[in-house]
C-alpha cells in the first residue's frame, strides 16, 4: 500500500491505459482523507477533466445539495471515482480502463478505511458491490463487505435525466443517514 503522497503522484503520472492520452488532468479524489463515509462515482466528466476535482459539473452541483440534506460535504467525506482520467465523449469506462485504475482506488480504500462506502450508479455499483448488481432493484439495500457496509443509489447524471427517480433516491439518503448514526459516523 503506497501513502497518500506517492499514491497521488504514481496516479498523476499514470499511463496505464488509453486514457492518459485524451486527458487535460488527473482527477485523484477530494475530500477528507479520515472520513468515515467515502463516495464513489464513475469517472470524470468533462468539467472534472477541465477542473481536476470529482463532481464539479452538473451533476456535480446535484449531488452536492443531496450531500446536505444528510449532513455532508466536501470536507467531512471523501469522494473518488473508479477511473480517475475521462473517458472521450462520457463514454462508460471500459473493463480494461477500470482495470488498470481500480489498484488507486484500492489504495485509496484502505487507506481512508471507511465504514461506509456509497457507489454512485451502477458502474461504480458493479465494480465495487458486485458485478452483477442490479440499481433499479438493489439500491438503497446494504451489502457488508470486509466489515465495511456499502451500498449504491441512482447516479446524479440518472437524476437530473428522470426525476421520477428522485423520491427513491431521497429514501436512500435517509437510510444512509440512519446507517450513519447507528455506526457512530464522525462528520
Ligand atoms: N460523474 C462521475 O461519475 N464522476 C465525476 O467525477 C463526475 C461525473
Amino acid at each position: 500500500m503506497l501513502d497518500w503522497e506517492t499514491l497521488e503522484s504514481r496516479c498523476k503520472d499514470c499511463q496505464g491505459c488509453q486514457l492518459h492520452s485524451t486527458r487535460t488532468n488527473v482527477v485523484f479524489g477530494v475530500g477528507n482523507k479520515n472520513a468515515e463515509i467515502m463516495l464513489i462515482g464513475e469517472g470524470p466528466g468533462e468539467q472534472e477533466d477541465l477542473k481536476g476535482e470529482p463532481f464539479v459539473g452538473a451533476a456535480g452541483k446535484l449531488l452536492d445539495q443531496m450531500l446536505s440534506i444528510i449532513d455532508l460535504n466536501r470536507e467531512n467525506c471523501y469522494i473518488a471515482n473508479i477511473v480517475k482520467c475521462r473517458p472521450p465523449n462520457n463514454a462508460d469506462p471500459l473493463d480494461e480502463e477500470q482495470d488498470a485504475c481500480i489498484g488507486y482506488l484500492r489504495n485509496q480504500v484502505a487507506l481512508i478505511r471507511p465504514k461506509i462506502i456509497v457507489c454512485l450508479g451502477r458502474i461504480a455499483a458493479r465494480r465495487v458491490i458486485d458485478p452483477d448488481y442490479r440499481i433499479t432493484k438493489e439500491h438503497g439495500q446494504w451489502f457488508i463487505n470486509h466489515g465495511v457496509y456499502m451500498t449504491a443509489i441512482y447516479h446524479p447524471s440518472a437524476l437530473l435525466r428522470d426525476l421520477s427517480k428522485r423520491p427513491d433516491t431521497f429514501e436512500d439518503l435517509m437510510i444512509i443517514r440512519d446507517m450513519m448514526q447507528k455506526l457512530h459516523v464522525k462528520l
